[in-house]
């Protein structure tokens, strides 16, 4: 399928079909006989569907696996698994401190 990639705007290049979510997330949200739940405006359900679309065109698409997809799936954890995404951020100094009044008064988190 031909059309416009959104994020590089080219224009009339062949869009990949892409999984919203990357492939390999989908086993971390399934336990046992269990699927991963969808909620939409009108119904909540289990299913095993995994949601794509004809967005991105293929540069684009790579950039997000290589980019993304690629780097940060081995920090996610299984189900009871380690999660070293989380122990690496523990490790690290904020960024920045706010004081829960300054955040809350002002309605802007920066
Ligand atoms: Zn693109």
């Amino acid at each position: 399928m031909t059309g416009d990639c959104p994020l590089c705007l080219a224009k009339g290049v062949e869009l990949r079909h892409s999984h919203f979510m990357p492939k390999s997330l989908y086993a971390l949200f399934r336990t046992g006989d269990l699927e991963p739940v969808r909620f939409s405006r009108d119904a909540i359900y289990p299913t095993s569907k995994q949601e794509k679309d004809y967005v991105f065109c293929a540069d684009c698409e790579q950039c997000f696996n290589r980019e993304g997809e690629n780097w940060i799936r081995p920090l996610l954890p299984d189900v009871g698994g380690p999660f070293p995404l989380r122990n690496r951020l523990l490790k690290q100094a904020p960024v920045r401190v706010l004081r829960p009044s300054s955040a809350a008064s002002s309605g802007v988190v920066k």
